[in-house]
């Protein structure tokens, strides 16, 4: 069904006209609200129950699913976060966060100010459930009543929104952050007003760094600034969380010093997985696997896409341009990320300009050796990596901002992982070379 469609079938189950429930859901759809939801939206707005059907009954956060239509629940207020959409070409203010009970949280948007603060106690009935981003989620309208209780409910969960960086996740609303202000850069964008001024840049506090972005630029958010931020919400950005300051977020300097996490926080592999994400962390483990597609590659000189033979995924025959990456697989036990590393650090780790690996590649008549000199020097080496970590379909990326080997007896190492990867001892050569030109960071490897 395309938007004509489902504008015609709500149009004639709410006896209202088509074009007006059509400007309702293209307004909402243009903030990428799904469409069963921007549906359910509209029909509440004309007076429908939002679609849900049956009866609201009372249930425990936990047992709240995208199957109930309506619910009812007792809960404690977490956090609220206010942000601005754009509705009916007018601006509306809607409230989001988070709410729990003793048996779990669940989040929600207000699409009204039902006046409640974090650590209320409320009875929400009548609420709609929805999906959001696979997970339930509590959606309250013109339909749904917010009674005040006199007794604090018991949950076990944190209120007001106050976070570390390194536990903000994307999706995240109405937090709470004390940070310095490392880095920032006033940008102008195009916006939905047209051209809009906005602030981005690095925040950090004792746990991590994150990028952040200032919708509402402040002169008090400059390089240097220690500051608490209330109400920010966490987007993601490059497959990494980012801070969010809105209008609504309030920026008050701190009259102490923020600590700082000067270096990437170090992590396990799978404990950097689980995180779904992170700016700037620092991975050791051991390189399992140099993948086909490093060393000499070619780009599409239109989008960067890798070429190959000839051929742009997206724009079919381009005249490739020259590039250097590699793709490394590693491991440090726990899980894999894959390593990619820009031209830079490919030069590094293969000891020699792209000239000289394009040379190298004439002489023998064949790019793969550029490749396979790269694997002989990491294949087995324990490499410590820093980058933002990015998590997808197809696994975890990390973007490496710097890479290098440790020499803690890389032969040692190597043969540990090639034992535990099962190797046979035709490809232990890696391991052997690596270890005797382990003083060598900038050798020859590869003319
Ligand atoms: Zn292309």
């Amino acid at each position: 069904m395309d938007i004509d469609d489902h504008a015609e079938e709500l149009a004639s189950a709410l006896g209202v006209d088509k074009q007006e429930v059509k400007t309702d859901l293209q307004n909402l759809l243009e903030y990428s609200v799904p469409i069963d939801e921007a549906k359910q939206s509209v029909r509440r707005k004309h007076g429908g129950d939002g679609g849900g059907g049956g009866t609201p009954s009372a249930a425990d956060v936990a047992d709240v699913t995208t199957d109930h239509g309506n619910v009812t629940v007792t809960v404690r207020v977490l956090t609220v976060g206010r942000r601005t959409i754009r509705y009916q070409g007018e601006e509306q203010t809607i409230r989001e966060g988070e709410l729990a009970d003793a048996t779990g949280t669940i989040s929600y948007t207000a699409w009204e100010d039902f006046g409640f603060e974090p650590g209320d106690t409320v009875t929400i009935g009548n609420a709609g459930v929805r999906e959001w981003d696979g997970e339930p989620e509590l959606n309250l309208g013109s339909g749904t009543t917010v009674a005040f209780e006199s007794e604090a409910l018991e949950a076990p969960y944190e209120v007001g929104g106050e976070a570390r960086l390194i536990d903000l996740d994307p999706g995240d609303r109405g937090r709470i952050v004390e940070v310095r202000v490392l880095e920032v850069e006033r940008r102008t964008i195009d916006g939905r007003d047209g051209e809009t001024e906005i602030l981005s840049g690095v925040l950090a506090d004792d746990s991590a760094r994150l990028p952040f972005t200032d919708w509402d630029p402040r002169e008090s958010v400059r390089e240097g600034a220690d500051l608490r931020l209330e109400d920010v919400h966490v987007r993601e950005f490059r497959g990494v969380p980012s801070v969010n300051l809105s209008e609504f977020t309030a920026v008050a300097p701190l009259d102490r010093p923020i600590e700082v996490r000067e270096s990437a926080p170090q992590l396990r592999i799978d404990e950097a997985i689980a995180t779904g994400g992170m700016f700037d962390v620092e991975l050791v483990g051991s390189v399992i696997e140099v993948r086909d597609g490093s060393g000499l590659i070619e780009r599409c000189p239109d989008c960067g896409r890798v070429v190959q033979n000839g051929q742009c995924r997206v724009h079919g025959d381009v005249d490739g341009e020259d590039d250097m990456r590699v793709k490394a697989i590693v491991d440090d036990g726990t899980g894999t990320v894959t390593a990619i590393l820009d031209r830079e650090l490919t030069e590094q780790v293969y000891g020699g300009t792209m000239a000289d690996a394009m040379a190298a590649a004439r002489d023998a008549m064949d790019k793969e050796v550029v490749a396979d000199a790269i694997r002989d020097r990491l294949v087995g080496r324990e490499a410590r990596v820093r980058g933002n970590l990015s998590i997808d379909e197809y696994g975890a990326n990390l973007d490496a901002e710097s890479f290098e080997l440790t020499d803690d007896d890389p032969a040692g190492r190597a043969r540990s992982v090639l034992a535990r990867i099962g190797a046979g001892s035709d490809t232990s050569a890696g391991g052997g070379d690596a270890a005797t030109d382990g003083g060598r960071p900038n050798g020859g490897a590869g003319r």
